[in-house]
């Protein structure tokens, strides 16, 4: 078995001795012990790794200069607290889960550590948030069948969904180096595009920016090239999630795609949350996996009974959206749509081991998002394409403002949380970004 299973670290009842941990409302409880990098505002200091805990940051660093992590996990924690996480993603799950409980251990209300760990805190709000890993390489699949469904009829009235869609998890590579932590801000893109009725394409900056709500899943041991990684091991290769905003920018998307996909539609910004949460602490949350009766079955290579009993994740998700104006007005971001990860017609494992299954290697820090996670329902769907019907019905905001694409100004911020009786709420923290006028 590879998923985890629920061990003390996830018990619902569990306290810690730092009170904003205890909150109701916080994304950080002691069940929660996400990885991130950070430093203070203002300083020119390295990035350096961090567990989010309430709305304090453990320091790892000062953490093992302050002895408390025994010789059995200080290799494990040393790599922690690294500026980038991928030393400790190329660990394995062994390693990630004993420092997990041994932090949940440090950490917890009663913990004789208290008085020494109190000094290697620091405030959130203290911190700035830099990328938690070296990403080598993203992919972007396309596992909401909502959103295919959605976007297909679009783009091609005639013939939304294409035949291969039920058979394959559909994804295309796309581009590491534009991906930026939660705050980024980057200029409107420019492109080439053409009108329908146009004759020849015209240049300039994009005239339809869109977000896309996903999630991301970051890649922990890899594999060799050449090698698979099988449905029933990909789950001990996936070291934890993060929300994700792929910005998309349709009307370069609309002329470029065919026929080998997007290009410079996707590659100038991605936007991803700061704390990648970990499998582990995902554990509570896992759901059954089955496609529709009518559907077509995974093929075996994508079928385990472990993927079929708790491939699915249960995370809500939404976006809001704060214009400029709202902004100087200090008027707080507006919801403009929620879903949720169990829509996903594609489990994480089957995206990962489809990704391998003809020899393609992983490494430590690869990503792979969702792709746009829409639900059924209207007020689900998680890109402004889907919201407005090809920016045909325009969104009406409560300061009487209309969008139908994001203008410049416009700040997108995706939340994301696990919530079930019996379990604590963990969340994702915050997924920000900001489109400033093109160059
Ligand atoms: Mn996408």
């Amino acid at each position: 078995m590879s998923i985890y299973t629920l061990n003390e670290t996830h018990a619902p009842n569990l306290k810690s001795w730092v009170d904003s941990a205890n909150s109701e409302t916080t994304d950080f409880p002691i069940q929660n012990l996400p990885f991130g990098s950070f430093r203070l505002k203002g300083s020119n200091a390295p990035f350096r790794g961090g567990v989010a805990i309430g709305d304090q940051i453990l320091d790892l660093s000062k953490a093992i200069n302050a002895g408390v992590f025994g010789t059995d996990v200080l290799p494990a924690a040393t790599a922690a607290a690294e500026e980038k996480l991928n030393r400790f993603m190329d660990m394995g799950k062994d390693a990630w889960s004993a420092l997990r409980l041994t932090l949940s251990r440090l950490l917890r209300e009663g913990a004789l550590a208290e008085d020494i760990l109190t000094s290697c805190l620091v405030a959130q709000s203290d911190a700035e948030m830099g990328n938690p890993c070296h990403i080598p390489d993203y992919t972007d699949f396309y596992a909401s069948l909502h959103h295919a469904t959605n976007i297909g009829a679009l783009f091609r009235p005639n013939n939304p969904l294409l035949p291969n869609y039920k058979w394959i998890p559909i994804g295309y590579h796309g581009r590491a180096s534009s991906i930026g932590v939660s705050g980024q801000a980057f200029p409107r893109p420019t492109g080439q595009t053409k009108a329908p009725e146009a004759e020849v394409p015209s240049f300039g900056p994009c005239k339809r920016l869109d977000f896309e709500l996903e999630m991301g899943a970051f890649v922990g041991k890899g594999n060799a090239i050449g090698t698979q990684v099988s449905i029933e091991d990909a789950e001990d290769h996936l070291f934890g999630m993060c929300l994700f905003n792929d910005w998309s920018a349709r009307d370069i998307q609309g002329w470029e795609y065919q026929p080998l996909g997007p290009f410079l539609a996707k590659n100038f910004a991605s936007t991803i949350s700061p704390w990648i949460i970990t499998m582990e602490a995902l554990a509570p949350f896992r759901t059954s996996f089955a496609h529709p009766a009518d559907d077509p079955a995974p093929l075996p290579y994508l079928t385990s009974t472990e993927n079929s009993e708790k491939g699915g994740l249960d995370i809500d998700l939404e976006v809001l959206l704060q214009t400029a104006k709202m902004r100087e007005e200090g008027a707080a971001p507006v919801p403009l749509a929620t879903s949720n990860m169990k829509y996903s017609y594609w489990t994480i494992a089957q995206m990962l081991t489809h990704h391998t299954v003809g020899g393609c290697n992983m490494q430590a820090g690869d990503l792979m998002a969702t792709g746009t996670m829409s639900g059924p329902d209207a007020s689900e769907a998680c890109a402004m394409i889907e919201l407005t019907t090809g920016g045909k019905n325009p969104i009406h905001l409560p300061d009487g403002e209309t969008r139908t694409f994001l203008e410049d100004g416009d700040t997108v911020i995706i939340r994301g949380a696990c919530a079930r009786a019996g379990a604590a709420r963990i969340g994702f923290g915050i997924c920000e970004g900001t489109i400033l006028p093109a160059v």
